[in-house]
């Protein structure tokens, strides 16, 4: 069971890591971190539920022609947005927007973005 992996894959270690929202102990498994580089914060049962949650945004800015932009949360952190998981609307600066946020490759990512009222701070 142990040896279900290939030699040749050369895992690295197992680490321990803590998540940061309800503070317990899990553990990144090797395969996990070739899988994906990007260290997670949060332990597997908080990934899930925060990804199941609706949170609220302002659009920070976002670049039609590049598609992609970021959004400020509530708490004051930016998360990574791209024009194909916007739901709803126009991304535009300003912006009140609705949406979960996922894991991704590149860290957090806005999905199933909404836009709530398209009232802008400045053009
Ligand atoms: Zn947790």
């Amino acid at each position: 069971m142990s040896e279900a992996a290939s030699p040749a894959l050369n895992l690295p270690p197992d680490r321990f890591l803590s998540c940061a929202h309800c503070g317990i102990t899990f553990v990144w498994t090797g395969w996990e971190q070739v899988q994906d580089d990007h260290e997670p914060e949060h332990c597997p049962g908080c990934r899930h539920l925060l990804a199941m949650t609706r949170r609220w945004g302002v659009v920070k800015w976002f670049d039609p022609r590049r598609g992609f932009g970021f959004i400020t949360m509530a708490d004051g952190s930016e998360v990574y947005v791209r024009r194909r998981d916007v739901a709803r609307g126009k991304l535009r600066r300003g912006a009140l927007v609705r949406f979960r946020v996922v894991e991704g490759r590149m860290g957090p990512r806005a999905v199933g973005v909404r836009v709530q009222s398209s009232r802008r701070a400045r053009v």
